[in-house]
């Protein structure tokens, strides 16, 4: 854990101040893509829209949408496709941004650097406004494991109200990705500094097989970390532990699509994707049993005052006739 331990309060939903955009191309199409940001009204989530469709199809970023692909998480509503939301998705729950239309030009967004650099820095910019609604939070309370005793993901409760995230990276032994662990306790500003940097990483035999279906034909050892014996080929890390980091990343972009902020700790011991997929399904079933649970409270509460209400009212009614 890294510093002081700070315990989240609720807190209101967020938008951005004003639109911002990011240009880049897509890791596996190479196609040229803009990425628009845009502020949204209480209550939108991320909402996600295809603007080079005739139809301009939308799609709220929500674990129902998620579709399984290997190596990045793709969101599909109807026919339109949103490749690799997770890098976008992973900075805009750590910078606290509830609402936003995000309007995108391809089906692919933007790879960068392989990391969420440029899309904190224009977010930053973008600046915070803060809106009449309480943003839904889900405070775990079990323990909940998804995956089996080679790879898992886990939600604990946290003992002071934080959310912390973890990440055990330990490959086989033929990998030359070291063993390395990274742990964290969240915060927008440690984001930017300790998570957002840390980039996609790819062993050189990985490259070589995306290479060969011609998929990802235009990507350089410096548009990602390309690993063999040596460390990276024509590139060096910006940490020691930058491919656990870069696994947080994903963690993080991946259980945003539970569609609510989340309070607990979170780890996975060589968990990719899939199985955070698997927890972010695991959570959104929680946090709609939660709300459901909370409507008929207050459903409860209502109809109590409203009897209240009437046995108030035919006690004076008494009493006028009395
Ligand atoms: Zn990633």
């Amino acid at each position: 854990m890294q510093g002081g331990s700070r315990v989240h309060r609720s807190r209101n939903e967020h938008t951005t101040a004003v639109t911002c955009m990011i240009h880049g191309r897509g890791y596996w199409s190479g196609q040229a893509v803009t990425v628009t940001v845009h502020p949204a009204p209480m209550g939108t989530g991320i909402c996600m829209v295809r603007t080079d469709l005739d139809s301009r199809p939308q799609c709220v970023a929500n674990v129902s949408h998620r579709e399984d692909a290997s190596l990045r998480t793709n969101l599909v509503c109807g026919d339109a496709r949103f490749q690799m939301v997770e890098h976008l998705m992973a900075a805009l729950a750590a910078l606290e941004i509830d609402n936003a239309i995000v309007e995108i030009d391809r089906e692919e967004l933007p790879s960068l650097d392989g990391s969420s650099l440029a899309f904190v820095e224009q977010l930053s910019r973008a600046g915070l406004v803060i809106q009449a609604r309480p943003k839904q939070r889900l405070i775990v309370h079990d323990r909940y494991r998804v995956g089996s005793s080679s790879g898992w993901v886990e939600a604990m409760p946290s003992k002071h109200g934080e959310t912390y995230y973890e990440y055990q990276l330990s490959y086989d032994d033929e990998t030359p990705i070291a063993p390395q662990a990274f742990g964290i306790e969240l915060t927008p500003d440690r984001f930017i500094r300790e998570i957002a940097p840390a980039r996609t990483f790819v062993t050189a035999e990985q490259a070589e097989q995306i290479r060969a279906t011609g998929l990802a034909s235009h990507v350089t050892n410096q548009d990602l970390l390309v690993i063999d014996e040596t460390g990276p080929i024509e590139n060096s890390f910006r940490f020691a532990n930058e491919c656990a980091r870069h696994k947080t990343l994903d963690m993080i972009g991946d259980l945003a699509l539970t569609g609510v902020e989340i309070v607990g700790r979170f780890t996975s011991f060589r968990g990719g994707h899939n199985l955070n997929g698997r927890m972010a399904a695991q959570l959104h079933k929680l946090a709609i049993e939660q709300a459901s649970r909370q409507s008929q409270q207050m459903a409860d509460a209502k109809s109590q005052n409203t009897r209240r209400a009437k046995l108030t009212n035919t006690g004076i009614e008494r009493r006028d006739a009395a």
